[in-house]
């Protein structure tokens, strides 16, 4: 049975390039959100984040570890006309994994159900909540994006322990703020 399992192939449906609803939309560490900015400069588009995950330290200085992409409707790097993403190559760990949906902290691991492919695969998507250690094999690619997300999510997690920061929710406490790798450039 387990050989029958079927290798995920895009259906190119558009429902991953378009939102409504904030949650859905993509988490991006900074690094990735400073190359979107880049790569939408270059293409006249502007762009909207949200910091999403914050931490002070015990200067007041506060460091940004996760943004929201907010998006409303159409992704600005999607292209309509032929139905694919014009930053492919580029787009962040969130992109890439999809139909795929990691949970922070925890690192479990979601079928979104927005996927036409997923629709078009129940029994697949059933067999594979039952037996997680299937989805490497019906989703090679994606996996290994949703591993290296979290690999990258967990160094920062750690990194943040040791260093004793605490989450803040309100901004306008903050004395400075910055994103996670400029502060860890900037203090060690
Ligand atoms: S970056 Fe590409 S894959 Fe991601 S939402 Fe935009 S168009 Fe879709
Ligand atoms: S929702 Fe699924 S099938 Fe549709 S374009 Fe995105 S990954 Fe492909």
């Amino acid at each position: 049975m387990v050989r029958q399992l079927p290798r995920f192939k895009c259906l190119y449906c558009d429902h991953c390039c378009y939102f409504e609803k904030e949650y859905e939309m993509p988490t991006v560490f900074p690094w990735e959100k400073r190359l979107l900015e880049e790569l939408a400069e270059n293409l006249g588009a502007s762009l909207e984040f949200k910091p999403l995950q914050v931490y002070m330290d015990n200067d007041g200085s506060c460091v940004v570890t996760l943004y929201r992409w907010i998006i409303q409707g159409y992704c600005p790097f999607y292209d309509r006309e032929k139905h694919r993403c014009r930053i492919h190559r580029d787009k962040p760990y969130a992109c890439k994994m999809y139909p795929l949906l990691l949970e922070m902290p925890s690192g479990k691991l979601m079928l979104s159900g927005k996927c036409d492919w997923v629709a078009n695969n129940k029994r697949v998507a059933e067999q594979l909540s039952r037996n997680v250690n299937l989805i490497p094999r019906v989703f090679p690619n994606e996996f290994e994006a949703a591993k290296n997300a979290f690999i990258e999510f967990s160094s920062i997690a750690e990194y943040v322990e040791k260093k004793g920061l605490k989450p803040v929710t309100d901004l306008k406490t903050c004395a400075t703020i910055m994103d996670i790798d400029e502060y860890i450039a900037r203090y060690g």
